[in-house]
């Protein structure tokens, strides 16, 4: 945790002394130690409650007699498989260890002392504790309706601003921004400025007028949008992600990769699993059918909730999120407050399996009464 105690905050960068760290979810093996339980549930990091495709797994274990390699540096195959997925050539893509590893790379190439880093209210924790780690100014644009309000956004746009983060949608809101919305935005930022969109769960969306931005890329030079194979892949541990944009702009992202960022499990499961597409239809269905359990059961407990197009969905319980958020794990349930998100009243919830979905129900009755 970050103090002011430390002795040696003198001596950090000046962005990174005031940096509050990211928290993540409590690991289920934590909170089991602490309840002497071994049936706890964890719907906290937005993982797939399926796991991962078996083909995943398979690739997995043909690369266990070769872990004391190094990987293939420039992950060829698996950038390849990419690149004709989205129609791009190669040097289009860059790999990163999860999609927040290219999110960094972005504001190590692009931020910095005297530019600005431009966001919304409520958006992905990522986007602020890498700007200001490189020294960079936090533009916080206002929400709307716990939205990205672009004409806000468009606004606070000012010669220092050099790069804008869009999540679409975003976490912890799954709030998602129309096709016109989000490509006349684009347009009206200068080519001078980086603007990022974050498509972390862009399998799971299924509105008709959901824009893929990758698609934008021919007409935009200063796009990059990020995937990853954390959340509907179901290979959050592994750490795969990447960014596609204009070569140029992958050329400077790959002058500060790490150059193994990518482990030898994680380029063969990734390109294992995107060939596995009726895993990822079972698990779009199995999200979509959890998303209507919960939405039922808050409707039941007269709990409003922001619409959710991704796999968790962030309700308001009224009181205290972060107290609500202690009762539940005492209940054996892990979920995610967002008190640091601007979101003192609500809990992130990951849509889980049926029997999951229905246990942290039971123990929100129980404990909001
Ligand atoms: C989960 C998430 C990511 C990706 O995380 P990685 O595991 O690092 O790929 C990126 N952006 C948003 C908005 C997310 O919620």
């Amino acid at each position: 945790m970050s103090n002011n105690h430390n002795q040696f905050v003198k001596l950090a960068a000046s962005g990174v002394a005031n940096l509050n760290p990211y928290v993540p979810g409590k690991p289920v093996s934590e909170l089991e130690r602490e309840l002497g339980i071994t049936n706890s549930v964890k719907l906290a990091s937005n993982e797939n409650p399926l796991g991962c495709s078996p083909k995943a797994i398979a690739a997995i274990n043909g690369e266990l007699g070769e872990i004391a390699r190094y990987p293939d540096g420039g992950g060829y195959e698996l950038r390849n498989a990419l690149a004709n997925k989205h129609g791009l050539s190669s040097s289009c893509v860059t790999l990163g260890n999860g999609s927040n590893d290219v999110l960094d790379m972005i504001a190590r190439v692009f931020l910095g002392p005297g530019k600005e880093s431009l966001f919304s209210q409520h958006a992905f924790a990522v986007y602020p504790i890498s700007s200001q780690a490189v020294g960079s100014d936090l533009k916080i644009a206002p929400a709307k309706d716990y939205g990205h309000d672009l004409d806000a956004m468009a606004k606070m746009i000012t010669e220092r601003t050099s790069v804008i983060w869009i999540a679409n949608p975003n976490n912890p809101t799954g709030n998602w921004l129309g096709s016109r919305e989000l490509r006349s935005f684009v347009e009206s930022v200068s080519s001078e400025i980086i603007v990022v969109v974050d498509e972390a769960y862009i399998e799971y969306v299924e509105e008709d007028d959901y824009p893929d931005a990758s698609k934008w890329l021919s007409d935009f030079p200063n796009l990059i949008v990020t995937r990853t194979f954390s959340k509907a892949y179901g290979l959050a541990s592994l750490r795969v992600g990447y960014g596609l944009s204009h070569p140029d702009v992958a050329d400077l992202l790959n002058r500060v990769r790490q150059p193994f960022n990518v482990n030898s499990m994680a380029l063969a499961a990734a390109r294992a699993a995107m060939e596995d597409t009726d895993f990822i239809r079972r698990a779009i269905e199995t999200n979509r059918d959890g998303m209507s359990q919960l939405v039922q059961g808050f409707d039941q407990m007269g709990l409003e909730y922001i619409p959710s197009v991704g796999n968790f969905i962030t309700v308001d319980v009224q009181r205290s999120g972060p107290e609500v958020d202690q009762a539940l794990l005492r209940e054996g349930c892990i979920v995610r407050p967002v008190a640091n998100y601007g979101l003192p009243n609500h809990l992130r919830v990951s849509i889980g399996l049926p029997g999951e979905n229905a246990r942290l129900l039971d123990a929100m009755k129980k404990v909001l009464g």
